[in-house]
């Protein structure tokens, strides 16, 4: 075991986001454009065992989580026993999903140690689905849900970013159906990550406003301990059921950031909002010991700002769109 990452503002990173493909099956207006948009080349993704080779390092530093995710990490070959290598290694995991081929997979994701799943949905008509996704798959998505919550992983969660003039009426409308299926609702703040760089403040709905909304529905009770988890979590109506709201732009939780990012082309990320990366595969390709490799991860986390900046004079959006990064 090696001494733990803690960067220069003493935080300890515990949490790995690690991206298994760019690729993506929807086309999502916030994340992605249409068309155009270049995917990492083959040879240039890490492959099954040198990604369970750098996961290793990242435990021997005290990494104890670790959440799948993409582009869409279905889509990636061979999952199951991806999840089965990263269970050896003793990480919990998580997936974070559009929830298309859930329906096939979750079984088989759930039996190699898949521990709980993130499914994103922002809206619950089928209509507006196509236009928001650019693609008619509203009942996979739904099917991928119940499938999940069918074999055993707990909690299955739900991702809302809602946008103001576009899903931004079904708030309470998702949390009422998210309530009757037993799924765990976290609404979250559009970000400044999308590829064509049209973030508007004016568009993202702020957790303050979407508080408001639901409290006209139903009573919200703060939960306490919230520890390093990026979402605040509610009592609905007394519990035992909860909401949660990412407030990443309005209620930063920089200060207890314990996660670090991993893309598919084995570049080490220590903020979601980073300009900076570290190269991981280089090195792993050119031969270097678990122990340059932890050096490298220690630099890379030793240089972590002490908060995202977005909407500081100087803020810069980074070039990757989310997709590429791992949200
Ligand atoms: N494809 C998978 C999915 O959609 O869940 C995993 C990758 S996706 C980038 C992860 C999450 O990031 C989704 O919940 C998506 O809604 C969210 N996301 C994408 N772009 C975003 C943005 N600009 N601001 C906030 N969340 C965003
Ligand atoms: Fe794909 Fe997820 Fe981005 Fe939508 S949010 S385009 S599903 S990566």
């Amino acid at each position: 075991m090696r001494a733990p990452l803690v960067d220069g503002f003493g935080r300890v990173h515990t949490d790995l986001r690690l991206s298994l493909t760019d690729r993506c099956n929807l086309r999502c207006t916030y994340c992605m454009p249409a068309e155009g948009l270049d995917w990492l080349p083959t040879p240039e993704l890490l492959t099954d065992d040198e990604l369970v080779r750098l996961v290793g390092v990242f435990a021997s530093m005290g990494v104890r989580t670790v959440r799948l995710t993409g582009g869409e990490p279905l889509l990636r070959r061979g999952l199951p026993g991806l999840v089965a290598r990263l269970s050896e290694l003793g990480l919990r995991s998580s997936l974070t999903t559009n929830g298309l081929g859930l329906a096939r997979q979750a079984q088989a994701l759930r039996d190699a140690g898949l521990n709980r799943v993130n499914v994103s949905l922002d809206t619950l008509r089928p209509e507006r689905f196509l236009e928001l996704t650019r693609r008619d798959r509203f009942a996979d998505v739904v099917e991928g849900l119940r499938a999940a919550k069918l074999a055993g992983l707990d909690p299955v969660k739900v991702n809302t970013v809602l946008m103001r003039g576009v899903n931004d009426d079904e708030a309470a409308d998702l949390l009422a159906w998210a309530l009757e299926h037993g799924y765990a609702l976290r609404f979250i703040e559009q970000m400044p990550l999308d590829p064509q760089h049209g973030w508007d403040r004016a568009t993202m709905v702020p957790a303050d406003e979407i508080l408001e909304v639901l409290g006209r529905h139903v009573a919200l009770t703060p939960v306490e301990h919230r520890g390093s988890a990026p979402a605040e979590e509610f009592l609905v109506d007394g519990g035992p059921a909860t909401v949660g709201v990412v407030g990443s732009v309005t209620r930063p939780f920089c200060a207890s950031c314990d996660r670090l990012r991993l893309t598919a082309d084995g570049q080490v990320r220590n903020c979601l909002f980073a300009r900076d990366e570290s190269d991981l595969r280089a090195p792993l390709r050119e031969g270097a010991s678990d122990d340059e490799l932890a050096e490298r991860l220690r630099v890379a986390v030793a240089g972590k700002k002490a908060g995202h900046g977005i909407g500081e004079p100087g803020f810069v959006q980074p070039d990757r769109p989310m997709s590429a990064i791992g949200g």
